[in-house]
């Protein structure tokens, strides 16, 4: 069975000091050091991912050295990987020639990773996205280049996705067959979710249901192209879970319902979801939400909250018939990827 993991991150080994260039602080960067000690292949070797003075966090090298990563995509039986930036490298806080030159330096680093084994290493682009001309531009570049679609964040500062420019570059990216990947960072409640790892835990499946109901309600999916290929991160975060809640909301309540046309169940044909749940009953209940061609396997590879034994999860699903499982797999992101 073809396995095709379509979330996993990069990190490059090094790049030039921003700090020095731009100046200002908080840039990210890596501190390399050796694994001795550390429950890691001998091969592989450890960093520590800086922002500024503090540690992000550690990272091992499959982040930058696409060897080991397609070593460790033979030991678990995965065939091809899409591999996009983690998003501290986005820069959407800062200047917009600042975050155009971050862009471009990462996307062709991402580049740099595949030309190892382009028959199995694909990579998503960032864009600069607080400004949506230059995201257009650095997106279309990406494209000629290489970059078989986009990765961006789930919002830029209090622009959600229901926000007009980026509704403008979706727009963009779906009339010129650009797939978009959409992550969570940055998230809600930072304060009060600092602790036990919260912010990765509770915050990003919060931030994720927010963005696709914003798109929903915010009338994004009447607006943009039906030809727009959109896929949102970590099975779509509480999305399907709460989906109940959300129609009945918009069914009782004027005010729920914003610009949207359609009660919410209405879009579900309009996006699609990565498969990183690590739980059988949600994977189960996004195949009953979702249907079967509409969800795509991913990982997380290669973050310690990823999937450890990449596939597993769906390989070892009882509930899903073979031919479910191959669209999950592989199927469903050759055909949204156009691999
Ligand atoms: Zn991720």
């Amino acid at each position: 069975m073809k396995v095709t993991d379509i979330h996993s991150h990069f990190i490059p080994r090094e790049w030039e000091n921003l700090q020095n260039k731009f100046g200002g602080d908080n840039w990210p960067w890596m501190a390399h050091k050796t694994a001795a000690g550390e429950n890691l292949n001998s091969h592989t070797s450890s960093a520590m991912l800086m922002r500024g003075s503090q540690e992000f966090r550690p990272v091992y090298s499959a982040c930058w050295d696409p060897q080991i990563r397609l070593d460790e995509m033979d030991r678990d039986g995965v065939d091809k990987q899409i591999i996009s930036a983690t998003p501290i490298l986005f820069a959407y806080d800062r200047p917009v020639a600042q975050a155009s030159y971050c862009a471009q330096l990462f996307n062709d680093a991402a580049l740099e990773i595949c030309a190892k084994n382009n028959k199995r290493l694909f990579a998503l682009a960032q864009v600069p996205l607080q400004d949506i001309d230059a995201s257009c531009i650095e997106v279309s570049r990406a494209k000629a280049c290489g970059h078989v679609g986009v990765q961006i964040g789930n919002h830029v500062g209090e622009k959600n996705m229901d926000d007009k420019g980026i509704l403008t570059f979706l727009q963009h990216c779906a009339s010129e067959d650009i797939p978009v990947f959409v992550h969570p960072w940055d998230m809600m409640a930072a304060d009060r979710t600092k602790d036990y790892m919260m912010g990765w835990t509770v915050g990003m499946p919060a931030e994720t249901q927010l963005s696709i109901v914003s798109m929903i309600l915010g009338g994004g999916f009447d607006h943009v192209s039906e030809k727009l290929k959109i896929c949102f991160a970590h099975g779509g975060g509480s999305f399907a879970f709460l989906l109940g809640r959300l129609e009945n909301a918009w069914i009782h309540k004027d005010i729920a319902r914003g610009h949207s046309q359609h009660p919410p169940s209405h879009y579900l044909n309009r996006f699609y979801l990565d498969t990183a749940v690590f739980d059988h009953d949600a994977l189960a209940l996004l195949v009953k939400k979702m249907g079967p061609d509409r969800l795509m396997f991913g990982t997380d590879y290669p973050f310690p909250l990823g999937e450890q034994q990449m596939g597993q999860l769906i390989k070892s699903a009882s509930e899903l018939d073979q031919q479910t499982k191959q669209k999950l797999l592989s199927g469903n992101a050759e055909q949204f990827f156009n691999l």
